[in-house]
């Protein structure tokens, strides 16, 4: 079957909302009764987010099978309620990496090698085989960065030779800009950028609007006379508060959704029942959220973090799959959430009683991932605070390792217990690194000594992580026992010399690896406090919004005061 794909190519500004519009589109595609693929194109040279600092390109987004991948990739899965794999993510990087491979073991033996045609039709062939992998009916791709750029045009290129071979048809997402001087919109930005994409070839079947409120009539008509095309083909979507809105934004433009199956020879939707059961039942979750979000009672979570100092990119954008993976889990506790940033180095900093004023009326303290010694004693004392008076306490990955250390310091009485990716010299490590991975991180092979993606964890009966991954059913049974699944990103794990000594004083571990020797969930008993639980692993990235992972769906209850069993 001939692949079909629909471009996303994004112009004017940056940061116009391309990937929610992406993972909206195909929500509403996989409504309609589709199977849908979306990839990501980021056209960098970095081989992979990896090593990217969350304040330099927001948080990095960790896949099922331990891709290291652009924070739009979990919209997508949020969205879809879908997992993607780490091929679904081309960068500039892989292509060239795999180009220039190719050519030192002869594949384009005697011949010159050019932008056009090899590495294009490379990029084209890798498209291609992730479209076949999928085996879904259409892939949506989404091209990063903005029509001009110059990292971009490779791919523009590819794009407009496809066109021929394949089924394709492309979306251009541009903004109306308002200058502030005259307070009016202004279309020329817009039209120059589609020009600039016609200019590769690649005339659009769908125009996007991304304005700061529904333009005028004729500022559309502008559009329709420059591209040559129909108003029906143009659509609007101003901003927006909450941006699961957005598919239903979509799915009042059927005809326009219609005109954009066209060139794929699909019509729209493909099961006219499916389509009407899943808008209502869409529009319900839709209507049930607005009116949480409007609620006068709320529930108030910290997040203690480190990426404060942000630089292009602001600490919702480090701690994103946080930040909604809260919210969903408020959601189905039917509270208004209310998410409060606090900054580990200014935590590190403050006296016991000036953390009482931080942390006053704070109902949950979640401690994130993170890497390296900046904040870490900081986000420490919130630990301390969250367990001696028993405020719920979630701990994701760093947030385990340092509840460890907490824990071990304070109550084990482990005086300057630490882990040795922060004290190399501590007398306690009881967080330490893998013998495996020390061996990566000692020839200076950073991009490959992680732990990373979807590794299963045994739970123990009875303990409160494994109460809350039964009720939210997420727990699965093989020979071996009761396991959950969950993505891992990380080096250190708690040092098994210290196992004794730990569960000795009190601590639980609730969950372990296969083979038993790595720990993957702590917590301490419910008679000792309400709710206190860590896991080496990340549940943010399997939290959905009809969904939310049993962990945050926990704490929120306890922030509620509720029992959590
Ligand atoms: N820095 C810690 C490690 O490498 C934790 C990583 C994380 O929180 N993702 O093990």
């Amino acid at each position: 079957m001939t692949p079909r794909f629909i471009f996303i190519i994004g112009g004017v500004i940056s940061g116009l909302g391309k990937g929610v519009f992406t993972a909206s589109l195909g929500k509403v595609l996989q409504m309609g009764g589709y199977k849908v693929n979306l990839i990501k194109i980021d056209p960098y040279l970095n081989v992979d987010a990896g090593t990217m600092r969350p304040t330099e390109h927001g948080e990095v987004w960790v896949t099922y099978d331990g891709g290291e991948i652009d924070q739009d990739l979990g919209n997508y899965e949020r969205f879809l309620h879908k997992k993607f794999s780490k091929n679904n993510n081309i960068t500039t990087g892989k292509i060239f990496q795999q180009v220039i491979k190719e050519e030192r073991s002869g594949r384009y033996l005697g011949k010159t090698i050019q932008y056009i045609p090899h590495v294009t039709d490379y990029i084209t062939e890798m498209l291609v085989k992730n479209h076949q992998q999928s085996e879904a009916h259409l892939s949506i791709v989404e091209v990063g960065g903005t029509v001009g750029d110059y990292e971009s045009s490779l791919f523009l290129h590819a794009i407009a030779r496809m066109q021929s071979r394949y089924k394709v048809a492309s979306v251009f997402l541009g903004y109306f800009l308002r200058p502030p001087h005259i307070n009016e919109i202004k279309t020329k930005p817009y039209q120059h950028a589609l020009m600039n994409l016609m200019s590769f070839g690649i005339k659009p079947t769908l125009y996007v609007v991304r304005a700061p409120t529904q333009p005028h009539i004729h500022k559309l008509e502008k559009i329709a006379a420059a591209a040559n095309a129909t108003l029906d083909s143009i659509i609007t979507i101003p901003d927006t508060r909450n941006i699961y809105e957005i598919p239903k934004l979509l799915y009042t433009f059927t005809p326009a959704l219609v005109k954009l199956l066209k060139p794929l020879a699909l019509r729209f939707p493909k099961n006219d029942r499916t389509f009407k059961t899943e808008r209502a039942k869409y529009t319900r979750f839709l209507g049930s959220i607005i009116k949480i979000e409007k609620k006068r009672k709320e529930v108030k979570v910290a997040i203690v973090g480190k990426y404060t100092k942000a630089g292009r990119f602001t600490l919702k954008d480090s701690y994103i799959s946080v930040v909604e993976a809260i919210r969903f889990a408020a959601w189905k506790n039917k509270v208004r959430p209310r998410i409060v940033w606090l900054d580990a180095l200014q935590i590190e900093k403050a006296r016991l009683s000036d953390l009482q004023k931080m942390l006053e009326g704070i109902e949950g303290i979640v401690v994130p991932g993170g890497f390296g010694s900046t904040g870490v004693e900081g986000k420490i004392k919130a630990i301390t605070f969250a367990r001696t008076k028993k405020i719920p306490y979630l701990g994701l990955c760093y947030g385990l390792q340092l509840a460890v250390i907490e824990f071990a310091r304070n109550v084990a009485k482990l005086k300057g217990a630490n882990s040795t990716e922060i004290d190399p010299k501590t007398p306690y490590p009881v967080i330490d690194i893998l013998p495996r991975q020390r061996k990566l991180l000692s020839q200076k092979q950073y991009g490959a000594t992680m732990r990373l993606g979807e590794y299963k964890a045994y739970l123990k009966k009875g303990t409160m992580v494994y109460t809350l991954y039964r009720e939210l059913r997420r727990l699965y049974r093989d020979s071996h026992g009761a396991y959950v699944i969950e993505r891992h990103r990380h080096r250190y794990e708690v040092n098994p010399k210290y196992h004794k000594t730990l569960q000795k004083a009190g601590i639980v571990f609730s969950g372990l690896s296969e083979d038993s020797t790595l720990v993957e969930f702590i917590e301490l008993p419910s008679n000792v406090h309400p709710f206190f639980i860590a896991t080496q692993a990340h549940p943010e990235f399997t939290s959905y919004p009809t969904e939310p992972n049993p962990l945050f769906y926990g704490l929120i209850k306890a922030a509620k005061g509720l029992k959590v069993q």
